[in-house]
């Protein structure tokens, strides 16, 4: 059976369980799970070596997008979207 890594992010945004989602890395992959929560949820993550400010200059460079509030898909700036959008 292939375990796949539960992100709590997806989890709590989408309300699915980590078998549900796809593309979800395989449990113990760090690399692929950093990955992920980089790229899918605007997370910056310290790698092995790295420094904060290494991480956050290397993420800035990779995550264009999630400088932008309207862009960033980290949970803090989906849920202030969700929030406008009832009001
Ligand atoms: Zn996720
Ligand atoms: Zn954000």
């Amino acid at each position: 059976m292939t375990t796949y890594w539960a992100c709590l992010y997806c989890v709590m945004e989408r309300g699915l369980r980590g078998d549900e989602i796809p593309d979800l890395p395989l449990a113990g992959d760090t690399q692929a799970i950093a990955h992920h929560i980089e790229s899918v949820h605007h997370i910056p993550v310290v790698r092995d070596g790295e420094t904060l400010e290494e991480a956050r200059a290397r993420f800035a460079k990779e995550q264009p997008e999630a400088a932008d509030p309207a862009t960033c898909r980290c949970p803090q700036c989906v849920r202030e979207r969700a929030k406008q959008n009832w009001q």
